[in-house]
C-alpha cells in the first residue's frame, strides 16, 4: 500500500544524511519499525529496492528492527507488552497504562563509507 512511500522517504533521509557527513555512500540504513506502525516488512524491503535501483543508493543494505508495543502503566510505571491490546497493568492491575512503543517508524543508523 503505502510502503512505496515510505520506501522514498527512507531513500530521502539517507541520502540527506549522507550529504551532511560529505556525499559518503551508504553501506546500511537501519529503520524501526513499530509493530503497529502497519508497514509490512517485506513490502518495504521489497519497495526500497526498487526505489534505489540505479541511484546512488543501488547497493545499500535495508536492515528492518521490528519495534514491539509497549505499555507504561501509569500508577507504577511496570513496562509491557499488551495482550490483544488491553492496557490493564500485569503488575499492579490498574488500567491506566498508555503506549510508549510500538508504532514508529523512521531511521534509527547509517552505516556510511
Ligand atoms: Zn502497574
Amino acid at each position: 500500500m503505502h510502503e512505496l512511500s515510505i520506501a522514498q522517504s527512507i531513500a530521502d533521509a539517507a541520502r540527506e544524511q549522507a550529504s551532511l557527513n560529505g556525499g559518503r555512500r551508504v553501506l546500511r540504513i537501519g529503520v524501526r519499525v513499530g509493530e503497529i506502525s502497519g508497514v509490512a516488512a517485506d513490502a518495504l524491503e521489497f519497495c526500497f529496492g526498487m526505489t534505489v535501483r540505479d541511484t546512488d543508493l543501488d547497493g545499500a543494505v535495508l536492515e528492518l528492527e521490528p519495534v514491539p508495543v509497549r505499555y507504561r502503566c501509569a500508577s507504577c510505571r511496570h513496562e509491557f507488552h499488551p495482550v490483544e491490546f488491553l492496557a490493564d497493568c500485569p503488575a499492579c492491575g490498574s488500567t491506566g497504562a498508555s503506549m510508549v512503543a510500538g508504532d514508529e517508524l523512521g531511521l534509527s543508523f547509517l552505516e556510511l563509507e
